[in-house]
């Protein structure tokens, strides 16, 4: 056994890939909600937000479950995972 073989090894210097460093990012208007932690520069942004992701949520249809999303395909999830069927 000779290690004839040799890797030549060729770190590849020269590859700089600055990373855009932003240090100062402004947080002006945070989203409020239970849980969510989505913030916006603008208030408009937010307040879009706000009634897209939060503003119409429902409840759950079923009886006695205290559940309630903005979002139909979460509550899809939720009625098959609690409530084990899907009315479609
Ligand atoms: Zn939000
Ligand atoms: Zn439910």
């Amino acid at each position: 056994m000779d290690g004839s073989k040799r890797k030549s090894e060729n770190s590849g210097s020269g590859h700089h890939q600055r990373k855009t460093h932003k240090t100062s990012q402004q947080v002006d208007f945070p989203c409020d909600f239970d849980g969510c932690r989505s913030s916006f520069r603008c208030q408009f942004n937010l307040m879009r937000h706000k009634s897209s992701i939060h503003g119409s949520k429902r409840p759950c249809p079923l009886e006695g479950c205290n559940y309630a999303s903005g979002r139909p395909d979460k509550m899809k999830e939720h009625i098959k995972r609690m409530h084990s069927f899907v009315s479609e």
